[in-house]
């Protein structure tokens, strides 16, 4: 008989700082430049090269470790990790271990029932990234760009128990650190990868069965898959009777499967000591005030504060927390228009679809929040109708300016003279007698067909709701 086994999932995610140059050195951390155009003595690991610790890496971490509630080391040290591999030549990683800069701390993600779990993180430390191999036929190479690059490790208890949660803790902890423009968290460019171990154990079971650990995931989807075959295989094994071995996995994307990588015996003699080529870190506690006195809201508690301020429905809320510079948006147009509401209507259905459209960000678009504020106001008081407010969006939305000052010098107000009305509505029933008999006998579509031949003579000014109306009290005349 098929078991239900608990599992548990702990996570060791990287993450690129944003930082300008190197952790060591003054080489820039640009992706997609030519193999070894961005290196130097220190970071090609030359003998003798000294390190010199990039400041601005350390304070992205530290603000990382306030803004997932960790403490901090206010006196922390590196270490040297030695291993003999071609990515390194030094034979040592620059990285932390027993003092990292941030200790504990917890993450909440969303469940699928609607509640929310808090993942304890155990560290954050900073260390260096290694170089890159690769591997054509007929030869190998190493790129040493990307050696040196902050890369900040976050590591969790084995909390998560499915693939669903490891999938929300990633979106999650790429949503907080986007928040707090530590990192680009681009995953394409490779700025957030994660090592994951995975264990089952029977129901009742109190210590964790033997891990399994995934190296190297570098998207939130791959993570999710990759774990759940990992579940369904180890499921299997125990289910036959067999054990699991502790080793390491790939994820073989292409075929859908994890692949043995190494077992135990394999594994690393690390052989962890101090490094002396660089001082603790030492950081005042009025300096981590100051830090944790900027920091933003978390999107998690936004998400509930613009549902509760602006009474918006909680998808909404939800959406446009998930980006900060979205909720910043809306915050302004909400201000400027008076309503939350309103506001959060035409971003969510109009100024979105355009986003999607033009593949343009609200931070990038030329739409202000004042001009959508402005549009917003228009329509509010009748003076432009819907097609010509959607129509004035896009051009706003890609051309920037005022639409007041378009309405103004492009007569685009909506006609609500009644006699310029009656003259179009006159002409149409005219012309399409056929249509207005239909009306008459009750067909509804003949009343649509009408009133846009009325919007179609207006150019689009007259008011179709106004229309409709004054072509209902014509039929009235006309039946009584
Ligand atoms: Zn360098």
């Amino acid at each position: 008989m098929k078991q239900t086994y608990r599992v548990s999932i702990g996570l060791e995610v990287h993450i690129q700082l944003k930082t300008q140059t190197k952790l060591f050195c003054g080489c820039a951390t640009s992706f997609g430049a030519p193999p070894n155009s961005c290196v130097c003595p220190v970071c090609l690991g030359y003998p003798g090269a000294m390190p010199v610790m990039n400041r601005e890496a350390v304070r992205l971490t530290l603000v990382s470790g306030l803004m997932l509630g960790c403490s901090i080391n206010t006196t922390s040290t590196f270490d040297r990790k030695s291993y003999f591999y071609p990515d390194m030549p030094k034979n040592y990683q620059i990285t932390q271990y027993d003092k990292p800069l941030c200790l504990d701390g917890t993450i909440d993600i969303p469940l699928t029932d609607g509640g929310r779990k808090p993942i304890r993180l155990i560290r954050i430390h900073l260390e260096e990234d290694v170089a890159k191999s690769m591997h054509e036929a007929g030869w190998s190479g190493v790129d040493f760009n990307r050696a040196g690059t902050p890369l900040m490790e976050i590591v969790t208890h084995p909390d998560l128990s499915s693939a669903d949660e490891a999938a929300a803790f990633l979106t999650a902890l790429r949503q907080i650190l986007l928040y707090v423009g530590v990192s680009a968290c681009n995953l394409e460019e490779g700025n957030m990868r994660c090592d994951v171990n995975v264990s089952l154990r029977p129901p009742g079971q109190d210590t964790l069965g033997t891990k399994v650990e995934l190296k190297n995931m570098n998207t939130i989807s791959g993570t999710h898959d990759a774990l759940q075959y990992e579940i369904e295989r180890q499921s299997a094994v125990l289910d036959a009777g067999g054990r699991i071995v502790q080793e390491t996995r790939r994820w073989d994307v292409d075929n859908g499967v994890t692949i043995h990588m190494r077992s135990k015996e394999d594994a690393h003699d690390y052989r962890y000591f101090a490094e002396p080529d660089l001082l603790p870190i030492v950081t005042p506690p009025d300096q981590i005030d100051a830090w944790r006195r900027s920091l933003p809201e978390l999107p998690a508690v936004r998400r509930e504060r613009l549902a509760r301020q602006y009474d918006i429905p909680d998808y909404d809320a939800a959406v446009l927390a998930a980006d900060r510079a979205l909720a910043d948006f809306f915050e302004a147009v909400a201000q400027r228009c008076g309503t939350g509401k309103t506001a959060s209507n035409w971003i969510m259905t109009d100024v979105l679809r355009l986003v999607t459209a033009h593949e343009t960000p609200v931070t990038a678009c030329a739409l202000t929040p004042d001009a959508l504020g402005e549009l917003i106001g228009l329509v509010e008081a009748q003076t432009i109708n819907a097609l010509t407010a959607k129509e004035l969006l896009e051009e706003v939305f890609l051309s920037g300016g005022s639409p007041a000052e378009q309405v103004r010098s492009r007569g685009l107000a909506q006609v609500s003279d009644s006699g310029a009305l009656d003259g179009w509505i006159d002409a149409v029933m005219q012309a399409h007698p056929k249509s207005v008999a239909d009306w008459k006998a009750g067909k509804q579509a003949a009343a649509g067909f009408l009133i846009g031949q009325v919007m179609k003579a207006s150019q689009g000014k007259a008011d179709p709701k106004r229309v409709g109306r004054l072509l209902g009290e014509r039929l009235a005349q006309q039946n009584g």
